[in-house]
């Protein structure tokens, strides 16, 4: 079986309980990228099995620690507790997440599951190699209408693999219809962004409902998740994203959704929030959903800087007794530096404000304990108290 050997420092970090090995780490290799490999300690014991990358900065990530032997068909009760662990959440949705990587111990694979069609993605050469199994596997537990691979993600190019997008099984329509709590999408699941929908907020859209009123501002609103949700409880919505494709998004799901009190705007919030804020506008709930500002370690200073910003805007906007429901996808901006920027943010807007809710993604989309990346979405509601 193919090898490799790690440092002592390696080792140390897998006693942690992270999944993940760096390349610093990894002294002597003994395999092809995409391989299971056997992870060997320093002193010669055998630690367990991994997926190998023989292209990424994180060419081991484990499978099973410990020193019996591995096969990848160990890999199917993984999928069929993933997805009997969704089952339990009993999700008022049609579209969720049945695997989110790391934490169901399927390391760099998600699958999504939009009606009877699954997703898939697979994140690292060795999941890559996997998935004509991984199909296999789903197709007899669930029966699908289709799988379809969103093998599209740029961090496959860190793997030297290609970016694809395919049907793996049965077919896939062009528009698939979904529906979270009271509302109903359509989606495309080959262009959408990540697999179609932002699934991990549907929580936080169910949690913002509980305080939502009066006049509301949707910021980075991509097809209109937290303002479709939110209308029916607010007397103006207006929803704001930088894409002409999810503007018009926006506006077809009102229509299908009879929502009749949504406005779309195409524009850049950073230049929309200071326009409102001249204009001396007010709303009572502000929701602030943008992309990672932070894709890696470097850019984390810049990143902070843009949530800044936008929170400040967006709490002078704020009317007295209104609701900031604010959030951060990227995993580098760990959570206290992000209520860090919001204390910064209320201290230079001379706005106070309480924190009503502090949160994350959706249980369907679970944190791994050992694994801080897993932890990537942090969502904090926010009420000004005068
Ligand atoms: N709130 C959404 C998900 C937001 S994803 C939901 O609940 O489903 C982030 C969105 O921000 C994307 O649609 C992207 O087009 C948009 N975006 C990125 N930069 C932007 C900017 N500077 N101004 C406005 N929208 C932006």
């Amino acid at each position: 079986m193919s090898s490799v050997v790690i440092t002592a420092r390696g080792e140390q970090r897998l006693r942690t309980g992270h999944p993940w090995i760096y390349r610093a780490d990894v002294s002597d290799v003994d395999a092809s990228g995409g391989d299971i490999v056997e992870v060997i300690g320093p002193r010669r014991r055998t630690l367990g099995h991994a997926l190998f990358s023989d292209r990424s900065q994180i060419p081991i990530r484990m499978l099973v620690r410990g020193d019996a032997p591995f096969d990848a068909s160990m890999l199917r009760p993984r999928l069929e507790r993933a997805i009997q662990f969704r089952d339990t959440l009993a999700l008022d949705a049609t579209a969720y997440r049945l695997v989110h990587g790391e934490a169901d111990l399927l390391p760099s694979l998600v699958i999504d599951k939009y009606d009877s069609y699954l997703v898939l993605q697979a994140l690292s050469q060795g999941m890559d190699r996997l998935l004509p199994s991984v199909t296999a596997w789903l197709t007899e537990i669930l029966s699908p209408a289709g799988i379809l691979a969103r093998n599209d993600p740029k961090v496959r190019t860190l793997e030297g693999l290609e970016q694809t997008v395919e049907v793996l099984a049965g077919s896939v329509p062009e528009a698939v219809l979904v529906r979270e709590g009271p509302i109903e999408y359509e989606v495309d699941l080959r262009k959408g962004q990540k697999t179609g929908l932002f699934l991990d907020q549907r929580e936080n859209r169910e949690a913002a409902a509980r305080y939502a009123h009066g006049r509301l501002l949707d910021c980075f609103s991509y097809h209109g998740g937290f303002a479709l949700r939110l209308a029916g409880l607010c007397s103006s919505v207006e929803a704001i994203d930088i894409s002409a494709d999810a503007v018009a998004r926006i506006e077809a799901n009102a229509v299908r959704n009879r929502v009749g009190n949504l406005t779309t705007r195409e524009a850049n919030v950073f230049d929309e929030l200071r326009r409102l804020e001249k204009a001396g506008e007010r709303y009572d709930t502000i929701v602030l959903d943008p992309p990672a500002f932070a894709k890696n370690k470097a850019s984390v200073p810049n990143a902070l800087a843009g949530y800044k910003e936008i929170n400040l805007r967006a709490m002078r906007l704020l009317t007295p007794g209104g609701y900031l429901v604010t959030c951060s996808c990227s995993y580098n901006v760990l959570e206290d530096m992000f209520a860090e920027v919001l204390h910064e943010a209320s201290v230079d807007s001379h706005t106070p404000v309480t924190i009503v809710e502090r949160r994350s993604q959706g249980r369907d989309h679970p944190v791994l304990v050992g694994a801080p990346e897993t932890h990537y979405l942090k969502c904090f509601i926010l009420r000004r108290v005068e």
